[in-house]
């Protein structure tokens, strides 16, 4: 009780979640963001808890902090493939100096220090489902290789600080989530058929539809990512939602469930967009005692109405 904690990227999608999540839980929070791809509309009601502080910084400057802190939890980045191929440098630049000045900050403070990497580490994966022993399929040089070598740059300064500094560290690899608080414009697939289904306007589905995504509702998300936090774990751990679906068949579960009369139309697929995703979540079910309990039909019926 009354712990601190630091949330880079704290005003972004899941920033918001989990800092309303540790005030519920009686947590001071210190949301730092510089609103290159969040709003100040989402965090603005945490504003009234006099145990919220927001500093507006750019988290790739050093970060200055007095007093103790419990964690340092590094949420911090561009995580929207839209976002990252318009912004690739401050991508690359917040997963590698924002992630040292963050390692800093919780070694300075002795504090706990959670990176929040991403499904993107494993690439276009040739291991289906994915589980955390896999070392991925990521092409280096291609346009997202800036979201997932920084990431993954991000995972190994991690886990050099916590076995050089013995620093306290968590890993947690986040896979697509959905829910409240997206913006409209984020360009991720669930926010654009919403949006493109309760306008009537086609849903703009790449390639041929038939690549796998596995999605999870934001609140299933913050539970795990609560539980990893408390727990002693210092190797990466997947947070997701196994069950499957192709993108082909979202867009109809999404037209169904708007009552949408929004056709399809077909877009050129991106490059590097992995064909299929899908994590294996045994060891959070085993270390965290954690599974998403929310259906896709259940989360998108929780979501619409906050896009409409
Ligand atoms: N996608 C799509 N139509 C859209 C946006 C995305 O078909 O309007 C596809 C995209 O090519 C990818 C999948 O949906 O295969 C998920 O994309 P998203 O941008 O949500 O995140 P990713 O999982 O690729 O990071």
């Amino acid at each position: 009780m009354g712990k601190r904690v630091v949330i880079t990227g704290g005003a972004g999608f899941i920033g918001t979640h989990l800092c309303r999540r540790l005030l519920e839980s009686g947590y001071k929070v210190i949301c730092i963001d510089n609103f290159i791809s969040a709003s100040a509309v989402n965090s603005r009601p945490l504003n009234k808890d006099k145990n919220f502080t927001f500093i507006k910084q750019d988290i790739c400057k050093y970060i200055a902090l007095s007093g103790k802190l419990d964690y340092v939890l590094h949420c911090a980045s561009l995580a929207s493939p839209e976002d990252y191929l318009r912004f690739p440098i401050q991508t690359l630049k917040v997963g590698s100096l924002g992630t040292h000045n963050s390692l800093g900050l919780a070694k300075r403070k002795k504090a706990i220090f959670m990176l929040f990497s991403t499904s993107e580490v494993y690439g276009d994966p040739l291991v289906h489902p994915q589980k955390e022993s896999y070392w991925g399929n990521v092409n280096p040089i291609g346009v997202r290789s800036c979201y997932d070598e920084s990431k993954r740059f991000a995972e190994a300064l991690t886990m050099a600080y916590h076995r050089r500094h013995k620093l306290d560290a968590r890993i947690v690899r986040i896979f697509n989530t959905y829910g409240p608080g997206m913006r409209v414009n984020d360009g991720r697939v669930i926010p654009n058929f919403i949006y493109q289904a309760l306008h009537n306007k086609p849903l703009t589905v790449y390639g041929r539809g038939r690549q796998t995504r596995s999605f999870c509702y934001i609140e299933d998300l913050v539970e795990g990512l609560y539980r990893l936090m408390l727990s002693p774990i210092n190797e990466p751990v997947n947070l997701g939602n196994p069950n499957e679906f192709t993108i082909m068949q979202l867009a109809g579960l999404i037209l169904k469930i708007t009552g949408s009369k929004s056709k399809i139309v077909f877009k050129s697929l991106p490059q590097d967009d992995p064909r299929q995703r899908k994590p294996d979540i045994s060891k959070a079910k085993k270390a965290l005692k954690w599974e998403p309990r929310i259906s896709l039909t259940e989360g998108l019926k929780k979501t619409i109405p906050w896009f409409k």
